[in-house]
Formats: C-alpha cells, structure tokens, sequence
C-alpha cells in the first residue's frame, strides 16, 4: 500500500510524504549518521480512540541517544509528542498506525566529518501485524554478532547499526527461521535483530542486561513491570548462555513491532513441549490489554490521539 499521500512533518513543516525527500549526496544515506525511533499507535473501534503507547518514553529515548552523536534536538519531549499528534490528527487515522521519528546528518556533501547540520522528520502511516506469531516462531541463532558498544552502539537504535539487524534477518530467513537471535562478542545471547529475548527457566523470567550490547527495549521494560506486578515473577537481568536457550521452558521476544512474540523452536529444538508457554501467553494478553486501554492501572503508557482530555475510564 502506497502511503505517498499520507502527511508527515518533514524539515520543519507538514508535507505530503512523496514530498519528504532529501539529496542523494546527505551525510546520514551515506553513512548511517541517523538516530530513529518506532512507536505503536493502536486504534480502538469501541473507544474511537487511537492510544499512542509510551510516547513520551520514546521521544525521552530519541533525545538522549542523538546527544551520543552531538545532535541536540531543541524540541521538548511534550513539543515532539505534539508534533506527533498534529500528524496522526491530519491523516485522521483510524487505524493501527506506526510512527518513525528520525533525526538524521542532513548536509549534502562529500566527507564523513560532521558538521553539525541535521533536520528530523516524523511519519505516522498505517501499520499491522509485523510478524505473525499466533503458532509461535521458530527462531535461529545466526552466524553474525550483536555490534559491540565500543564500535557501534546497539542502544542508540542509529541507522547504520541496522546492517547488522538486515545481516542478521537475511542470513536466519535464508535458514528459514522466523527470526534471528544475534551473540555478542563473549558468545552470549544480545537480542533478535530487531527485538529483546526473554527466557523463562524454573519459573524465573531472565533477559540479557544492558550492558549486553542490546537495545534497551521500551517492550522489555513494559515486560519487566507487567511480570513482577501482575504475576509476582521474579525477573532477573543477566549474561544468557546460547545453551540455556536449548534448556529453558519458556522464550518470547518483546518489541513495539513484535510486541510480545512467543518462540516455540530455537535451531531446530523445540522449547517446553513446541507449544506457547502459560507465562509468555499471560505477559502476551498483558501487554496486549496495557496497550489497548484495557487495564486502569496502566493508562499512563497511554497517550489519546483524539480526546486528549478524556481518560480511558470516563469513557
Ligand atoms: N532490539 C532492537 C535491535 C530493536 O530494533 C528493537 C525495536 N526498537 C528492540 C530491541 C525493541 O525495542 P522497543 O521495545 O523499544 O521497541
């Protein structure tokens, strides 16, 4: 589906996306020197609203992972979400949609040094189900390794890190896997290429800490909560063997693209019995509920597209 006509806030102003365009010579197509962000928004028929789920979170997360490359958005975090909103409110959207937000190096020239020009652009189109996980996924461990901090950060989703997610997806979909499970350098589990990993092992929920070279996942977090608050789990942060992910009872993945995404079969071996565990479905329909409006005690992840001034509850 074409989204050319689709409106989007492109270099300061609001423009027809076929109209968002930049020079072939621009630092970031050239080098990756762009920092970008993906947000869910979820249309509710009965509510008539559309939720933007943590909106605040990703644009707090956007600002602080541009400094890492000396781009200072000036925009505040409310000025951004209200940026946002003007954009879905004038494609009138009434369905679920994603949004990208991307800071970029936008100097048209030859030569890798920065010179501290960059723009930002931000594009809401309609956006469904990423990856279908109803049956589970059966996922692989590729041959490519998560990118170290030191070289390129993984924390700062930045453009050019994604050739090491796009490595990663290409080589597992070549193994027909569903989805890549990226090492990092010490031979630990980092994360999918585009997403955090959970294992569930003796009732315990266990994820790679930061410092793993992952992403630090909104979804993770919102996972975290969901389990030591709704389920009283214990749920630790901390280096994860490959072979754990052949020994463990339950794996998911958590992504605002993937949501929570169940695994039932890593390298050719089943996980548990090859059927969704009873705790990766409880989080599922958790998270599933946060982000629809469903559960009072989360209405803060939620932003109203339409009727700002009304809660969830009133209505
Ligand atoms: N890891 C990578 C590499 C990703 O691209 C993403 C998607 N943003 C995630 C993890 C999940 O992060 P989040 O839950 O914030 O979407």
């Amino acid at each position: 589906m074409s989204h050319e006509n689709v409106t989007v806030f492109f270099d300061g102003r609001f423009v027809p996306l076929r109209e968002a365009n930049v020079n072939i010579l621009t630092h970031a197509l050239n080098y990756g020197t762009g920092v970008f962000e993906g947000i869910r928004g979820y249309w509710c028929p009965r509510q008539e609203e559309l939720y933007l789920f943590r909106l605040e979170d990703h644009y707090r997360r956007w600002k602080t992972n541009a400094r890492i490359f000396h781009m200072d958005i000036t925009q505040t975090v409310a000025e951004l979400c209200d940026i946002t909103l003007e954009a879905v409110r004038r494609n009138h959207f009434q369905t679920d949609i994603y949004v990208r937000p991307l800071v970029y190096m936008s100097s048209a020239r030859v030569g890798v040094h920065p010179d501290g020009n960059f723009s930002f652009a931000i594009v809401a189109v309609p956006f469904g189900v990423y990856i279908d996980s109803r049956q589970g996924l059966h996922a692989g461990v590729v041959s490519w390794r998560r990118i170290e901090d030191a070289a390129i950060p993984s924390r700062a989703k930045v453009c050019g890190a994604y050739v090491n997610s796009v490595l990663a997806t290409s080589e597992a979909h070549r193994h027909h896997y569903d989805e890549a499970i990226m090492l990092n350098e010490s031979g630990h589990v980092a994360e999918g290429a585009t997403c955090n990993l959970f294992i569930v092992r003796n009732g315990k929920l266990i994820t790679p800490s930061v410092n793993e070279n992952i992403l630090e996942g909104i979804t993770r977090q919102c996972v975290i909560d969901l389990a030591r608050r709704e389920l009283h789990l214990e749920a630790v942060e901390r280096p994860i063997d490959r072979t754990e992910l052949y020994t463990c009872d339950e794996a998911f993945f958590t992504g605002t693209a993937v949501e929570v995404a169940p695994i039932v079969k890593i390298d050719h071996r089943p996980i548990g019995d090859e059927r969704i565990g009873p705790i990766t479905a409880h989080l599922r329909q958790l998270y599933a509920d946060a982000a629809h409006g469903r559960m009072t005690e989360y209405f803060h992840w939620l932003t109203h597209t339409y009727q700002p001034a009304l809660t969830p509850v009133d209505r």
